[in-house]
């Protein structure tokens, strides 16, 4: 007789940036995920404030472990192994979750493992949701899931966030390859630096995307960077600038007219100008990827892969080339939070990457510049 493999649970702890996030994950599957977020206090900054950020990690790192297991039905004794994001991101904020899972660590003796926080993005699109439910196992469905989800490699990985836009080739499980990246600002942060000339608030990308349904993409025409450079290597600060120089004519313009400032129909026009702008220079070096390196699927991750038009887009592109696309199945995944990080936590705990000896975590630091593909 068979017996069903059961897969081990993994703890996994973000503090990267600023949500705290705590998830239990059993294999690929999302058992809970729970993330504290910081925006309200971030807000009056326009931006995350790294001091701010771990007081507010340090004050709820504790309930939001707890809150986890609560949800989950778990006790400590059922973890494996606990996993926490050990670069990169905010060297404050990520002691906050590092001392957290080395004090779980070494007080309910678990494995412990270093997770890169790219990595979390770039497996984001594997998760799966629970499908046991009171009433027992739902067979059929977990069966249908897998069987979707069966994986070609090598993969390339997109992620587009507010910290990063990299390309990653991903060959197997733990081995990446960063082919190409943002030279300077992340195709989020552009755009919520965009979203500020208009006030838009605080994280201004999902204002942007609601915003861009109503406005006319074509009105303004946004450049195409970085066409003469033969590399996938992208730059969003050229587009930062035409954005800037446009709303302040777009402004005087107003004013000559007599008007106070911006009216609804232009703010929806620059939004849907903008985020032709940005989308159409991840496609343009994406296309160059697909047709130079070998690609079998592509998956995206990270917080600006929430939107639907790049989802669209990218999906159609994927088409065109008879390749796959994924995304995470929920917006929750796309964001920073810590399944994606107990994902990659359960990968490297079935090929044994974990730290048992308490001599060899103490030599475990933050490492806010991870680059995905290095060793820590
Ligand atoms: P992350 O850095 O992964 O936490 O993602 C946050 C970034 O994603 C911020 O720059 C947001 O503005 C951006 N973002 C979130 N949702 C959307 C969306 N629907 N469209 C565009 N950008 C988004
Ligand atoms: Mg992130």
């Amino acid at each position: 007789m068979s017996k069903k493999k059961v897969e081990p649970i993994i703890l996994a702890i973000d503090t990267s940036c600023d949500d705290t996030a705590v998830s239990l994950v059993r294999g690929e599957i999302i058992l809970v995920n729970i993330v504290a977020s910081q925006v309200e206090l971030h807000k009056q900054y326009g931006g995350v404030f790294p001091t701010v950020a771990k007081q507010a990690h340090r004050e709820n790192i504790d309930p939001t472990v707890k809150l986890a297991l609560k949800r989950a039905g778990l006790k400590m004794k059922d973890i494996a192994a606990v996993a926490v994001t050990v670069g990169p991101g905010l060297a404050p904020s990520l002691e906050v979750g590092i001392n957290k899972a080395k004090d779980i660590a070494i007080e309910f003796k678990k494995p412990f493992i270093s997770v890169n926080h790219i990595e979390g993005h770039l497996l984001s699109p594997l998760a799966k949701r629970n499908t046991i439910t009171k009433n027992g196992d739902n067979k059929k469905k977990e069966k249908e899931v897998k069987k979707a989800l069966k994986t070609k490699f090598p993969i390339l990985g997109v992620v587009v966030s507010g910290g990063h836009t990299d390309f990653v080739l991903i060959k197997e499980y733990g081995k990446y390859e960063r082919i190409g990246f943002s030279i300077d600002d992340a195709a989020g942060e552009c755009l919520d630096k965009i979203g500020r000339m208009v006030y838009l608030g605080y994280p201004a990308g999902p204002v942007i995307e609601e915003f861009a349904k109503k406005g006319d993409e074509n009105r303004f025409k946004f450049p195409l960077p970085m066409t003469q450079v033969k590399d996938y290597n992208m730059s969003f600060s050229g587009l930062k600038t035409f954005a800037r120089n446009l709303v302040i004519k777009l402004k005087q313009e107003a004013i000559i007219e007599g008007k106070k400032g911006l009216d609804k129909q232009t703010v929806y026009d620059v939004c849907a100008s903008a985020q032709k702008g940005v989308f159409r220079h991840i496609l343009y070096k994406l296309e160059k990827v697909l047709e130079e390196e070998d690609v079998k699927e592509i998956w995206l991750g990270g917080g600006v892969a929430a939107n639907v038009t790049l989802r669209k887009i990218l999906r159609f592109k994927a088409n065109q080339y008879g390749i796959k696309f994924r995304a995470p199945y929920t917006n929750k995944l796309c964001s920073d939070n810590a399944a994606m990080i107990g994902l990659v936590g359960a990968k490297k705990f079935e090929r044994g990457e974990v730290i048992v000896k308490p001599g060899e975590l103490e030599k475990i630091d933050r490492n806010p510049r991870w680059r995905i593909g290095n060793l820590i």
